[in-house]
């Protein structure tokens, strides 16, 4: 007896040899795929069939990079220089906020998140232990770390804390179904060389992956250069910081040597291409990454950057943008983006034996996307329409550890009407904040 037959649809699995079933099932049983097959699986017993016929099923999407309580400042602040809208809105509030403003900021995210089709997140935020908390309660698979610099937390305080605060929380959280902690310390302009060590040091102590920004924009170059006379993946290798567990968010300014230090160490990049447009930082020179081999992942960034937590936006502009960089149509083509937000983005996160892809034995991390609409009908190949054509609200039902989150567009974790209401609320307060 199986608990969740989906069937009728297209699987596409995103396996190692991207294979894929014409009409084809998948079946779960608790956590976990049982078994994947070719018809509509008749011969077995389930406790509920969800029909998806005219539709695709794949794996849950991954955003790889996401702070995602910024929900609550989408839209505060806009078209402004990078440090304008830094100073004068987003440091104001985030001095002012608490743990319940985070919690409530992270569950508008996984709505948000689970009704475009995302099962996965990975989070650098205050209040950490607050976005797993939710995530958990919204039934989202996550990587969370508290985010540590060089000067005091409206959460821990000073460093040191925050330092103990993220041991306790990797402490609480493992072996956890839903939830991993990370080791994030910010960036090479707000760490000192003694944080991202030990930072690093907790890192591998535990391990578990050690996230920061890295090479974001022109002006972190130059500071970087200025302060110690490195580029950024240098001074990391310096510092003995750098292998196959740092996920380096953004990594847009690289140069060949950088890109030689990110294949030699085997370092997780995770590209975020709306913000990086939006912030006017740059384009990734993410397809001479894929070229070397190096394992990519795509993000979101927080929402006031963005200004939406939708990966199948997300995907189109990877694509579009890495054309734009490379001057080549060819580069970034529509298979390789979804694996970006799939497979390739659950080895990112280190995750990969779980989730990314519908294999029997895998976490049963699925989603449906209904495509019985004008805009993608007819339908030649389904990868191109999940990148170039498709939008998050064609996903019809989420499943995240085997338990239905969504269904035929209802979310079923989360009271939505409530969290609205309790988002409009917390938003008078960063009202008051930043007037
Ligand atoms: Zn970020």
């Amino acid at each position: 007896m199986i608990d969740i037959l989906i069937k009728g649809g297209i699987v596409l699995t995103m396996d190692d040899q991207g294979s894929a079933i014409p009409e084809g099932y998948v079946a779960v049983k608790g956590e976990c795929i049982a078994a994947l097959g070719t018809g509509d699986g008749k011969e077995i017993r389930a406790r509920k069939i969800i029909d998806a016929r005219g539709g695709l099923i794949l794996p849950g999407l991954i955003n790889g990079h996401t702070h995602a309580a910024m929900a609550l400042f989408r839209g505060l602040a806009d078209d402004l220089p990078l440090m304008e809208w830094l100073t004068r809105y987003i440091f104001p509030a985030e001095k002012k906020m608490d743990a319940d403003f985070v919690h409530t900021g992270t569950l508008l995210a996984c709505a948000e998140m689970i009704l475009s089709g995302t099962t996965t997140f990975c989070d650098m935020y205050l209040f950490e232990d607050e976005v797993a908390q939710a995530a958990d309660r919204a039934g989202m698979r996550c990587l969370v770390g508290e985010v540590l610099y060089d000067f005091p937390s409206p959460n821990y305080g000073p460093v040191e804390e925050g330092l103990k605060y993220t041991e306790e929380l990797i402490r609480k959280w493992q072996g956890h179904s839903l939830v991993s902690v990370a080791v994030e310390p910010h960036s090479l302009y707000t760490c000192s060389p003694s944080l991202l060590a030990a930072a690093d040091d907790l890192a591998r102590r535990y391990r578990v992956p050690l996230i920061l920004h890295v090479a974001e924009t022109k002006a972190e170059l130059d500071e970087v250069k200025g302060r110690y006379g490195k580029k950024p993946f240098e001074h990391l290798a310096d510092l003995g910081i750098l292998g196959p567990h740092v996920i380096a968010d953004h990594c847009v300014h690289l140069d060949d040597s950088e890109i030689q230090r990110i294949v030699q160490y085997d370092v997780k990049p995770v590209h975020n291409p709306e913000s990086n447009m939006k912030l006017a930082s740059g384009a990734a020179p993410v397809f001479k990454l894929l070229k070397q081999g190096v394992t990519v992942g795509l993000g979101t960034d927080g929402c006031a950057s963005n200004n939406n937590m939708d990966l199948f936006s997300e995907m189109d502009t990877a694509a579009k943008l890495g054309k734009v960089e490379a001057s080549d149509p060819t580069v970034l083509d529509a298979f390789t983006v979804l694996r970006m937000a799939t497979s390739m983005g659950a080895r990112v996160l280190g995750l990969s034996h779980e989730v990314g892809a519908l294999e029997a034995g895998k976490k049963a991390d699925v989603i449906v996307v209904d495509t019985r609409k004008p805009h993608l009908t007819p339908m030649y190949n389904p990868y191109s329409h999940l990148v170039y054509a498709a939008r998050g609200s064609d996903v019809s039902h989420v499943l995240i550890n085997g338990r239905l989150v969504m269904e035929d567009r209802k979310l079923l974790s989360l009271d939505l009407e409530e969290l609205l209401d309790k988002a409009h609320e917390k938003s008078r307060a960063v009202l008051s904040w930043t007037s």
